[in-house]
């Protein structure tokens, strides 16, 4: 039995490098971020809050911004990373505490709902061999059969509402909470934007559940297919726990670790040097060419020639007016290849395009039959692409 969870997939999804470090090859994680940190401490204190209520005690605002600052203390650990330039430890400890009394006050006294658990883990059977694991921050029972599904978030975006009723995490706890509890007839999916004071909440239909499970199942089942783990840079990465040994930075944290004179004379710091100085020449001649190109052009009408002559060679200058039609996402494509299609043209001029189907080959887009089929066709061969970026 595979055991999935939404995490897992939305990291695989994120960047499939940082799956294989995560959960392929299991290594050692780097000190979390800030952001990761302060979450887990609203959670651990809204957690408590609901505990206590759970046990017939009302804590009051100051009670539960000490647990949270007491949790803060208990936990810290000087490594924990803070990524934005000109944030504070401090400046996250007073946005963490902040959205924990605006919940409490937003809240109080907590009585909209009976709660049946907290981090409550569930576990959803995809099939025989497939399963759904995760943990429900807080499971409520708001009357028979009607049931919440509660969520704490810290992130300092908020989605929209079509960005949360197409949100999968809670929607597969969700599908768990049914299957485990069958009495239950209607759940609400509520997610707490803490440092927002926002609740946001969605519902899913029957069939747009049983469409989720479907796709997840197709989803895990891709995951488990894959071989290679390619890395997937983003501004994502700054936060990413495998920055260091990841193959997209290793290089930069090994350089950095020298001392300046001997990281400008490191081997591969003097080759990339080169390459973005011979890069910035080819750029800066390829302006002078386009230059020229209508200077020449000008010339060549002003003189009413069409080939101009130096010492060493000419250049024939050759007018075109190409015709333009609507590109695959216009509106008008679709009439265009209607109108294609009833003169018999069709076949003359559209062609297979084997850059999409090399691209879904390589990003194993196709069924493992269908690329059994292609495989006499098909030949494979490597090859290098560099991508060269000034440092910012
Ligand atoms: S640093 Fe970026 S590319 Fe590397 S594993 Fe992490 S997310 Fe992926």
């Amino acid at each position: 039995m595979s055991v999935f969870s939404h995490s897992r997939i939305e990291t695989y999804e994120t960047c499939p490098k940082k799956y294989e470090f995560c959960y392929v090859i299991k290594a050692p994680r780097g000190p979390d971020g800030i952001e990761a940190f302060m979450g887990s401490r609203v959670h651990d204190a809204l957690e408590w809050l609901y505990g206590e209520v759970k046990m017939c005690r009302l804590p009051d605002e100051e009670d539960v911004a000490e647990r949270f600052r007491s949790a803060w203390d208990a936990e810290w650990k000087d490594d924990v990373r803070i990524v934005r330039v000109g944030r504070s430890a401090e400046d996250y400890l007073a946005v963490g505490e902040k959205a924990v009394r605006a919940y409490y006050r937003r809240y109080h006294p907590f009585d909209q709902a009976t709660t049946v658990g907290l981090e409550l883990r569930v576990r959803l059977a995809l099939d025989d061999d497939h399963e759904i694991a995760g943990f429900v921050d807080r499971l409520d029972k708001v009357a028979d059969g009607v049931w919440e599904i509660h969520d704490y978030k810290t992130s300092a975006s908020l989605p929209t509402q079509a960005e949360a009723d197409a949100s999968r995490q809670l929607a597969l706890y969700e599908l768990a909470i049914r299957q485990m509890y069958p009495e239950v007839r209607e759940v609400s999916l509520v997610w707490h934007y803490v440092v927002h004071d926002c609740e946001v909440r969605s519902s899913r239909t029957p069939q747009q559940l049983a469409d989720l499970r479907a796709q997840v199942l197709e989803g895990v089942e891709h995951i488990e297919a894959q071989r290679s783990f390619p890395t997937k840079t983003s501004s994502l990465c700054d936060w990413c726990e495998y920055r260091p040994i990841c193959p997209a930075w290793r290089h930069l944290f090994e350089t950095e670790a020298l001392p300046e004179d001997a990281r400008a004379g490191e081997p591969g710091v003097v080759l990339v040097d080169e390459y973005l100085r011979v890069s910035d020449e080819m750029a800066a001649l390829k302006t002078r060419q386009d230059e020229l190109k209508e200077v020449i052009a000008s010339r060549a009408t002003a003189d009413g020639v069409d080939r101009l002559f130096g010492t060493d060679g000419s250049i024939k200058i050759f007018r075109y007016v190409s015709a333009g039609l609507p590109d695959p996402k216009d509106p008008a494509r679709a009439e265009l290849e209607s109108e294609l299609r009833a003169m018999g043209l069709w076949d003359r001029f559209t062609q297979l395009s084997t850059f999409s189907l090399s691209r879904a080959l390589s990003d194993g887009l196709l069924d493992a039959a269908d690329v059994e089929r292609l495989e006499p066709f098909i030949t494979r061969c490597e090859g290098v692409k560099l991508y060269p970026r000034r440092s910012r």
